[in-house]
């Protein structure tokens, strides 16, 4: 460089402070020296990618296990693609999945910590000090190239872009040799330029460096004059990453991939500032296998649950999704948490060399089993609440049996819940209308209304019929389950099934079943299907008046076939315990009025 830089920054940033004020502004943080001090520095570009919140709890984790500090920070300094709203957003979506930051950003412009202010945007006169720094330094010039900046944006979005960065990568460096009176003139005339960097790397040298998931690389030296500030006044990332992260005390970055190729540009800004270097992470990429098998990132554009949303929207619990990204992150959380069954997330070890170097695959069938274990240990009240919270935004209809059966769901939610092995088939809020919604009398008045609604197929209609006719007639909520089983086997038997299994196994043709037959046609009726939870809490939980009613009414509807002869109660067949439907329809007007409330 020819000029005298010291009158260049002068007569750039004339009233720009000193650096030195804002190194005394910004004070050590005094942490033990294994502790990391690292951050989530998303763009308000648009909802929360999931490649992003990966990075985000690799950031808060990696600060959790080390007693460090996780501060989050804005770089909204692209105004262009800032999307309002933006950043207000991404801060309830963070506290949705339960990431708490010891310092940055909260809801309507609030901040907390001792470093802000934390967005981008309110740091100009940080930045503007420090580019008058690096300009008297001789490490950095004004370019009144007209397509330099276009060509840092795309720089930027490269994979965005690629075919415009082709366009614009033979650019003219002359700016670097202009002479302090040509800059004068220009700046004279108005010419708008671009602050850029001056690079002093060679192209044949390489040098080594250390990321801490993708260990140690050899990298070329970066040798591009790169902007970094732009005509409008506002630092590109890698300017603005730099000094923040430099003040901010920033000591390890995880970040995405996409930045491992301009790594070199920003390690050389790091040493020209005299900066420094934080240790980098760059994680992996989170893809999926698309249609035709084939690997690929996940798309903004193709993939819904590339939007942090989708998961809410779909009804996973936020730990759930946290739980599964932990897995992918760290190949040995699996295992902690199977030790582990009970203790937080955030007592997990998690280590920033053990970050997977291969880009993970986003996998479904493993998010929903992870979400199942999870759904599964908590308590029958919270999914009451989470499900009642979900519904109220994605069913309607749903979140109003809910709603108006605040004692009797976290009931039935609590079947098979509280016990050694308890059921798992509940991987989302969504899944509960699914698995329970046929306890609530609305839901099973809706969903069961003719013979081909209930999981009858081919089993005998009147062995259905006789079965549910005497469970109709003889089931008490006095009885508790041993009364209860032994009674089913008593009129069991009496109709034809076999009580003893060993007997049934060597002559099934003997008998019309055993127990477990009959059990399963009062499931039928009761539930609507052959497979369910515990059927004596169903039947005790459904109270004595529904369950008959159910019953009944596959019986009604079984005799409207016209294949059903009035149920052959006993073996003498003495009139008085033959029950039809008939004559109990005004039992079910009784029944019904007798109702559990809620
Ligand atoms: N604003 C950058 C991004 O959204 C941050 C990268 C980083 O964490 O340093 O990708």
């Amino acid at each position: 460089i020819k000029m005298d830089s010291k009158k260049l920054a002068k007569l750039l940033y004339p009233d720009a402070k000193p650096i030195t004020y804002w190194e005394e502004k910004y004070a050590p943080r005094f942490l033990p020296e294994t502790a990391e001090v690292t951050r989530f520095a998303p763009s308000p570009t648009g909802p929360l990618h999931i490649g992003h919140f990966f990075q985000c709890i690799c950031n808060s984790f990696i600060a959790k296990s080390t007693n460090g500090i996780f501060y989050f920070r804005v770089e909204d300094t692209d105004k262009k693609r800032e999307v309002p709203g933006a950043v207000d957003k991404i801060v309830e979506t963070l506290a949705t999945f339960g990431i708490v930051y010891d310092e940055g950003r909260l809801l309507n412009g609030e901040e907390k910590g001792d470093y802000g202010p934390y967005l981008q945007s309110e740091r100009m006169d940080i930045y503007n000090s420090f580019a008058r720094y690096l300009v008297a330094k001789g490490r950095a010039f004004p370019c009144f190239c007209s397509k330099a900046e276009d060509l840092e944006e795309i720089e930027e979005r490269r994979e965005e872009q690629l075919e415009k960065y082709d366009e614009l990568t033979d650019i003219d460096e002359q700016c670097r040799y202009l002479t302090l009176e040509e800059v004068e003139e220009k700046l004279a005339k108005g010419e708008p330029y671009a602050l850029k960097f001056l690079s002093t790397g060679h192209p044949d040298k390489v040098f080594k460096f250390k990321d801490c998931v993708k260990g140690e690389r050899k990298i070329r030296q970066n040798t591009k004059d790169f902007v970094l500030i732009k005509s409008n006044g506002l630092p590109v990332y890698a300017f603005a990453h730099a000094v923040d992260d430099h003040l901010m005390k920033t000591t390890l970055v995880v970040r995405g991939e996409e930045w491992y190729s301009s790594l070199a540009a920003h390690l050389e800004l790091f040493d020209a500032f005299g900066f420094e270097r934080v240790k980098y992470a760059h994680n992996p990429v989170i893809c999926k296998l698309d249609e035709n098998g084939n690997k690929r990132k996940l798309s903004k554009r193709k993939d819904p649950e590339s939007d942090m949303r989708y998961f809410l929207k779909a009804g996973y619990p936020p730990a759930a999704i946290t739980e599964y990204l932990l897995t992918l992150a760290n190949s040995n959380f699996e295992q902690w948490r199977l030790e582990n069954p009970t203790l937080s997330i955030n007592e997990f070890p998690f280590s920033a060399e053990k970050i997977t170097q291969s880009n993970p695959m986003f996998d479904f069938a493993k998010l929903n089993d992870i979400s199942k274990n999870y759904i599964s240990r908590l308590p029958a009240d919270v999914v009451y609440q989470e499900t009642l919270k979900w519904a109220k935004k994605y069913s309607k209809d749903f979140y109003a049996i809910l709603i108006a059966n605040p004692t009797f769901a976290p009931v039935v939610f609590g079947i098979d819940r509280d016990i050694p092995k308890p059921r798992k088939d509940i991987s989302r809020w969504a899944d509960v209308e699914k698995v329970w919604g046929y306890m609530f009398s609305d839901v099973f008045a809706n969903k069961f209304k003719t013979l081909n609604d209930y999981e009858i197929r081919d089993l005998p209609k009147q062995d259905i019929y006789d079965i549910i006719m005497r469970y109709c007639a003889e089931f008490s909520v006095e009885h508790d389950k041993t009364q209860w089983f032994d009674n089913i086997k008593k009129f069991a038997e009496e109709l034809g099934y076999a009580t003893d299994n060993k007997a049934y196994k060597a002559n099934p043709t003997a008998y019309k079943g055993n127990v477990a037959t009959a059990c399963e046609y009062i499931r039928i009726a009761i539930t609507g299907s052959r497979n369910s939870p515990d059927l004596f809490s169903i039947c005790a939980t459904l109270g004595e008046a529904e369950t008959k009613f159910r019953a009944l009414k596959l019986a009604g509807i079984l005799e409207k076939t016209g294949e059903i002869l009035p149920c052959q109660a006993t073996k003498d067949n003495s009139n008085k315990n033959i029950y039809k439907v008939d004559r109990i329809k005004e039992n079910i007007n009784l029944v019904k009025s007798e109702k559990i409330e809620d």
